[in-house]
């Protein structure tokens, strides 16, 4: 067991002793994982705006332009 490789978010280094085969202690651990699922969240959620948008400028183009 090692000291957790995160830090608190007052800019001090996580004392906690670290989680069986992470680098990180349980609190920062599940922290991380929350923080990537939201990333990635967020950026299935733009694509898929921007994939709407611009299949419904196709189509009013495509109506629009016949
Ligand atoms: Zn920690």
């Amino acid at each position: 067991m090692s000291t957790c490789a995160a830090t608190n978010k007052d800019g001090t280094p996580c004392s906690n002793s670290t989680a069986a085969g992470s680098a990180y202690c349980h609190v920062h651990q599940n922290a991380g994982a929350d923080t990537e699922a939201d990333e990635h969240g967020f950026g299935v959620m733009l694509a898929s705006a921007l994939a709407v948008i611009l299949v419904t400028h196709f189509l009013l183009q495509f109506i629009l332009g016949a």
